[in-house]
Order: C-alpha cells, then sequence, then structure tokens
C-alpha cells in the first residue's frame, strides 16, 4: 500500500488542492511565454536562412518550401499572445484579435495553397492527415479569437483552457520534432531536433508526470518506429553494433527525461504547498483582524471596508440599501443581575442570531451591546421584529428592549462610520420611549444631527477661541432677598451656529466623553473672573461649579479644581461643588472617593437637581451634603397643584433635620418666594432674582445696587 501510494504521489496522480491547480497552470502559462518566445526567433531566424540560402526564388515557392517554419513561428506567436494577455501583461483586446485573426488567415491560405499543390495526389483520409499541424494551429488561433470574444472580457480564467493551448501547441512541437528529425536522419545529421522538442514539452509545460510519462512514451515509441529501419540499414554496414547501442541510449534517454520531470513538477508542487500554507497563515491573521473578541462575529473594521466596498460597486443598487443599528436597552441591568460572564454568553447567542436573521448582509458587532448591520430595505421591520421577538423572549426576568435606528445611503460617497453614527442618532431618540422600536434618520433628525456633529467636532475650538462664557445666575437669601451666590452656567456663542444653549451641548459632550474640555473651561474662567474682582477690589459671591459625572472619569476634576484656587488664589469656601442626584446614583464607587476628597479639600458640596429624577433618598443617605438643591420641577404649577406646597416642606423639613440647607430652583413668582421663605427654604434662585447672565452685567448690578450682596455668606 505503501508503496503504492508513493508511487501515485510521485507521478501525480493524487488530487491538489485548487490553490495547486491554479499556482501550477500559472506557472505553465509563465513558462509558456518565455518557450514561445524562444521558438519565435528561433524559426525566424530559420525563415530567414531558408530565404538566404536558396536566393532567387519567386515568392510562392520561398511560401511553399517554409510552410512548416511558418506554422511552428505562427503557434509560437499565438501561444505567446494568449500566455501575455491570459496573465493579464496584456491589456490591449485588439492587438490579441488582430494577431489571432492574421493566424487564422495565413493558416487558411495554407490549407487551400496545400490542397491546390496535391490536388488529385492525396485521398480525402490521407488529406487529413498531411494537414494535420496546419488543423491544429487552426484550432489554436480559433481559440485565441474566442477567448478574446467570449471570456477576456468576463475575466473568466479557467485552467482548463490554458491547458487546452498548452496542448494544442505542445502537439506542434512534438510534430516538428519528429518530422524535422526524420528528414535530418535522412540527410545524415542527428536527431537533435526531436530531443530538444521533448525537452521543450516536458520540461517547459510541466505536466503532471504520468502525462510526461505517456507523452514521450508514445512520442519515443513513435519516433522509433520510424527511425528503425534507417538504424537497420546503418547496421548492415557496422555488423549489428549501431541499433543495439542506440536503443539503449535512446530509452536511457526517455527514462532520464521522465525522472527529471517528476523531480521538476514535485518541485513545484512543494512550492506551491508552502505558497498555499502562507496564503492560509495570511488568511488567519486576516481573520484574526476582523473578528469580534467577544462574539466571533465581524467587528467593525471588517464593517467599514466591506460597507464601503458596497457602496463602491456599481452592481450595488443602493438606493435598496439601509444601515441599521441595533442597541438592546436596559441589558445594563442583565449584566448587573446575572454577572459579566452570562451577559457576555447572551451577547454571543444574540450576535449568531442577528447573523442568522441578515444571512447574506454585513453585520458586526460596534461594542457593548451594539450591533450594525448593512442590509436590503425589503421587509426590514419583519426581520427587526424577528430580533426583537428574540430579546424580549428572554427566559430572565430582566426586561429587555430591542430599539433599531436606520441609515439609508443617499450615495456612494457615504462614509459608512457617518451612516452608522446617523443609524445610532436615530436610534437615541427611540430611547426609553415604549412602543417605538425602529426609527429612520430623516430631513428633520438631519440638522438636528449635525448641530450635534458640529458640536462634538469644534469644542476644542470653541474652548480655545473663547466662544466658551460663563453665565452668572444670582442665589439669594429667602429672608433678606440679598445676593449670596451665583451658579455658574456655560453658554456657546458660536460665530457658525449663533447662541448655543446649555440644554443641546452639555448631552452631546456628555454622550460623546468630551464634556470635562466644557468644565475644565468653566472653572478657569470663574476663578479668573473671581481674582480679577478681588484685585479691583470688589465684594465676590460665592460661586457653584455644575460637574458632570464624566469629569472625574475623564480627568483629574479635584486636582484641578485645587490647581485653580491655588493658582489665582481663591478663598476655598468661595467655590461650590454641584453634583447631581443622577450622577451619583450611577456612579457610586468613583464618585465616592472623589467627593470625600472634595470635602476634604475644603470645599462645599451642593446636591443638584433634588427630585429631578428617580429620587432616591439613599444619596441622602449615604453621602452628605451642604446644599440641597431642590428642582424647579417642584415649582411647575405650584399654585394650581396643592400637594407642591406639601412635598416643598417636607423635603426643606427633611433636609434641615439631616443638617443640609436647602436652596429651591426656579422661583419665578412671588408667591412661591413667600411660601419657600416661610417654608424655611434658605436660598432661593431663578428668574424673578435674575437670569443667567455676564459678570460684567453682573457688576454692574451689583454697582447700581439692583443686587446688595450680603455680608452672610455661607
Ligand atoms: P442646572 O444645573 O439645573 O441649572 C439650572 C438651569 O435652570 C439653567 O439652565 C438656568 O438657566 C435655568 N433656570 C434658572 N432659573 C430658572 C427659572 O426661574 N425658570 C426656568 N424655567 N429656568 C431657570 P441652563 O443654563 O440652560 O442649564 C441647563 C443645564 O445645563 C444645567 O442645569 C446644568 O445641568 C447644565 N449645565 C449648565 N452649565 C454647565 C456647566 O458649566 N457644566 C456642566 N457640567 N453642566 C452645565
Ligand atoms: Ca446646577
Ligand atoms: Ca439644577
Amino acid at each position: 500500500m505503501g508503496f503504492l501510494k508513493w508511487a501515485k504521489d510521485e507521478l501525480g496522480f493524487n488530487k491538489s488542492s485548487e490553490y495547486q491547480r491554479r499556482y501550477l497552470n500559472e506557472t505553465n502559462i509563465r513558462t509558456a511565454i518565455y518557450m514561445s518566445f524562444i521558438v519565435m526567433i528561433l524559426e525566424l531566424w530559420m525563415l530567414i536562412r531558408y530565404v538566404v540560402k536558396r536566393p532567387g526564388l519567386t515568392f510562392v515557392e520561398y511560401f511553399d518550401g517554409e510552410t512548416n517554419y511558418l506554422i511552428f513561428f505562427t503557434a509560437a506567436l499565438v501561444l505567446i499572445i494568449f500566455s501575455l494577455r491570459y496573465s493579464g501583461r496584456i491589456k490591449s483586446s485588439l492587438a490579441t484579435r488582430i494577431v489571432a485573426s492574421a493566424a487564422l488567415a495565413l493558416d487558411v491560405v495554407m490549407i487551400i495553397r496545400f490542397i491546390y499543390r496535391s490536388a488529385g495526389e492525396i485521398a480525402g483520409g490521407t488529406l487529413i492527415w498531411s494537414i494535420k499541424y496546419h488543423l491544429v494551429l487552426f484550432a489554436l488561433s480559433l481559440m485565441l479569437l474566442l477567448y478574446e470574444l467570449l471570456l477576456a472580457s468576463k475575466d473568466m480564467k479557467s485552467d482548463l483552457y490554458g491547458q487546452a493551448m498548452n496542448v494544442l501547441f505542445a502537439l506542434i512541437c512534438l510534430g516538428f520534432g519528429v518530422e524535422t528529425s526524420l528528414y535530418d536522419l535522412s540527410k545524415s545529421r542527428q536527431i537533435l531536433c526531436f530531443i530538444t522538442m521533448m525537452i521543450f514539452v516536458v520540461f517547459m509545460l510541466i505536466w503532471r508526470p504520468y502525462v510526461s510519462f505517456v507523452i514521450l512514451g508514445v512520442a519515443f515509441l513513435y519516433f522509433y518506429k520510424l527511425w528503425q529501419p534507417i538504424l537497420m540499414a546503418l547496421d548492415i554496414a557496422n555488423e549489428g553494433r549501431v541499433l543495439e547501442g542506440d536503443t539503449i541510449n535512446y530509452f536511457m534517454l526517455w527514462i532520464v527525461m521522465v525522472m527529471v520531470s517528476i523531480s521538476i513538477y514535485q518541485q513545484r508542487v512543494h512550492e506551491a504547498k508552502k505558497d498555499e500554507g502562507l496564503l492560509e497563515a495570511n488568511e488567519k491573521l486576516e481573520r484574526v483582524a476582523v473578528e469580534d473578541d467577544l462574539t466571533g462575529i465581524n467587528n467593525m473594521f471588517y464593517f467599514n471596508q466591506e460597507t464601503e466596498k458596497m457602496l463602491k460597486d456599481p452592481e450595488v443598487d443602493i438606493s435598496r440599501k439601509v444601515f441599521l443599528f441595533l442597541n438592546v436597552e436596559n441589558f445594563k441591568t442583565y449584566n448587573d443581575q446575572f454577572g459579566y460572564q452570562a451577559g457576555n454568553e447572551y451577547l454571543t447567542a444574540l450576535a449568531l442570531l442577528i447573523c442568522d436573521v441578515f444571512p447574506d448582509d454585513v453585520v458586526a458587532r460596534q461594542s457593548d451591546d451594539h450591533f450594525v448591520v448593512f442590509t436590503d430595505i425589503d421587509k426590514i421591520e419583519e426581520k427587526t421584529e424577528l430580533v426583537r421577538g428574540r430579546v424580549k423572549g428572554n427566559e430572565s426576568e430582566v426586561y429587555l428592549e430591542l430599539k433599531v435606528g436606520a441609515y439609508l445611503p443617499k450615495s456612494r460617497d457615504t462614509d459608512p462610520r457617518v451612516a452608522i453614527d446617523c443609524a445610532r442618532y436615530a436610534c437615541s431618540l427611540i430611547k426609553n420611549k415604549f412602543g417605538r422600536n425602529y426609527m429612520e434618520y430623516n430631513e428633520d433628525v438631519d440638522s438636528e444631527f449635525h448641530k450635534r456633529q458640529y458640536i462634538v467636532n469644534h469644542i476644542d475650538r470653541a474652548v480655545q477661541n473663547g466662544y466658551i462664557k460663563v453665565y452668572y445666575q444670582p442665589v439669594v437669601w429667602s429672608d433678606s432677598k440679598q445676593l449670596c451666590g451665583c451658579e455658574a452656567l456655560a453658554r456657546w456663542d458660536d460665530p457658525t451656529y449663533g447662541f448655543l444653549s446649555p440644554g443641546v451641548f452639555i448631552p452631546v459632550l456628555e454622550e460623546y466623553r468630551q464634556i470635562h474640555k466644557l468644565d475644565a473651561c468653566i472653572f478657569e474662567q470663574v476663578c479668573k473672573d473671581m481674582r480679577e474682582g478681588l484685585d479691583a477690589g470688589r465684594k465676590i459671591v460665592p460661586v457653584s461649579l455644575n460637574f458632570s459625572r464624566l469629569d472625574f472619569e475623564l480627568m483629574d476634576a479635584v486636582g484641578l479644581l485645587e490647581e485653580l484656587v491655588s493658582k489665582y488664589d481663591i478663598p476655598k469656601d468661595f467655590v461650590h461643588v454641584e453634583i447631581t442626584e443622577s450622577a451619583l446614583m450611577e456612579n457610586m464607587g468613583v464618585l465616592e472617593e472623589a467627593m470625600t476628597k472634595i470635602r476634604e479639600d475644603g470645599f462645599a458640596i451642593w446636591l443638584d437637581d433634588f427630585g429631578a429624577g428617580y429620587s432616591s433618598f439613599n444619596v441622602l443617605k449615604d453621602y452628605s451634603f451642604d446644599v440641597l438643591k431642590i428642582d424647579m420641577t417642584f415649582l411647575k404649577g405650584f399654585e394650581k397643584n396643592e400637594k407642591s406646597p406639601i412635598i416643598l416642606n417636607a423635603i426643606i423639613r427633611l433636609a434641615e433635620s439631616i443638617g443640609m440647607m436647602s436652596l429651591t430652583e426656579g422661583v419665578e413668582t412671588e408667591e412661591a418666594a413667600e411660601f419657600l421663605e416661610k417654608a424655611g427654604c434658605g436660598r432661593l434662585q431663578g428668574y424673578l432674582y435674575g437670569k443667567p447672565m455676564p459678570i460684567e452685567e453682573l457688576n454692574g448690578k451689583i454697582n447700581d445696587g439692583t443686587y446688595v450682596v450680603s455680608e452672610r455668606l455661607i
């Protein structure tokens, strides 16, 4: 068995991979180029030599005499053109067509000429045999023409076609070798031409060894049969030594050739395998680069690359295409409840499900519980409902919901990254909106979206160029109505967009994790304004600064504050830190540490927006604050809603009982102010006492007596 397998392998009976076949085929085509080039030069030389040696003949005589050279020359020309075209080295199809047609025409002329010359001498069957090389050349040229007309433009490279061309050429080579050597023998010359042609065909065109074996076998035996009578004739003169000696040498040559052909073939297969191995390794590496670590589906790198290609592809109808952004809502709770591992498993299963629902589309995981898909618009809601059904149908008690944002690309230049950003934005618009699970990005959304993009892209410039300004809103004592402080509120005065409100840019900057840039800028301006006030000998009031929860993640917020107050030499009790209740609920660990530090440093901490969200009394239990800022929602409809005063009263009393002072925001009417004073709320802030204003305006109002700065500031 072992021997059989070995022999099978050596002779090339084994099946090779697609890659190896292509590799061998391409090597053959490459060699065919060199080979046919040499043949052409050689034959050209022969053609010229023929004319030079026989001066004074007519054109037709030359033409008839050179038929064999012409066939060989033309065949080589056809093969070289085919090979160059096939391997992509010639781009022009015109050259190929001209050569193919000219070769065909020449061949037809030669055939007609032959028939005319031998008219009456040769019968039907013999005629065909006599023009066999013409017929092969005919087939060769015709195939070149067909290749050009039918296949080349479609870039259809079939191994078979290349091989068939080589076979046809090989037939002409072999025939030429046999005929020429027989002629040479008749003139007492050597059989070198036969041997040269054998080497050409077997070594240069590298067949599988068993094919070489057969070609060589048949050709050698055929030639030997024709050669034998000549050898025998020689024997008569040489006492029988010629036939035996030459026969042994001749067959040794055959065997050596077979061995060499095996060796060359094996060498090439070996190279092909090595190449294939490298290619596979490369593919694996490439795969790693485009794979999402967690779920094993594609990552964004792949997604962007692939969708960009598809958008550019004229065959893809982009008016039917859509980018989807899928977000699993409430997934954080799932993670909290079941742990990281279970969360990961859930995401992996979900990823595979999405791939199942969109089998022929580009699917990837963007991050966390966010997935992206590039697909056809048809049945889109049906498909997303399918995914949604599975998300909602999870067996746990955690309520999960799937929200999908969609973006329809407008042009082939659409950047997939921007498209996904748009889809993501559309998706964010239906966040927490019950009953709305699919949102398409449209024109309204578009202008809003551009504004957001603008904000994110221009925050650095806005900070540098001073477009970010601090406005101060007065805070007064409820009893004396004298000024006891201000809240610093950011304004963005943009040369392009005009006045932007914090309600617009703060959430965007938070979402894109850029908010610390704004806050750092505000903190510094506030300190600078205070320093200027102190230097000018003005009375200054404490300022409260709004801290975003992300400030503590994105920068050393406490360190910055310390640095600024020492740089501008500001008394620490003139700076208050406002932290919102929701920040504390989301970010316990990081904030707890920071708050301790702030207190130790001697800054007061105010709890902002109390009661705005899901009010958590736990926050009051777990942290201590100096001032509780009661959110303005409590004052909304204060006059009409009889519960409002009761609740406000209770909150104020609660604050007092746990040692906190209180401030109510959004005071717009005298009645509210009066009520709050009576209820014992120490500080008031609201339009009744002033809207946020620039420092110059505030200073002016202090100077003209609109505001009286209180002696008691804390
Ligand atoms: P906030 O901290 O609750 O600030 C109070 C907001 O209520 C301000 O809006 C203020 O102009 C407004 N306001 C004050 N009195 C009244 C009133 O009587 N009636 C009504 N209807 N509104 C009143 P603004 O300046 O638009 O700020 C919105 C939010 O943006 C702020 O809410 C704060 O959360 C955030 N923000 C503003 N500046 C900054 C900043 O520098 N950094 C950070 N992180 N957030 C800021
Ligand atoms: Ca505030
Ligand atoms: Ca507030």
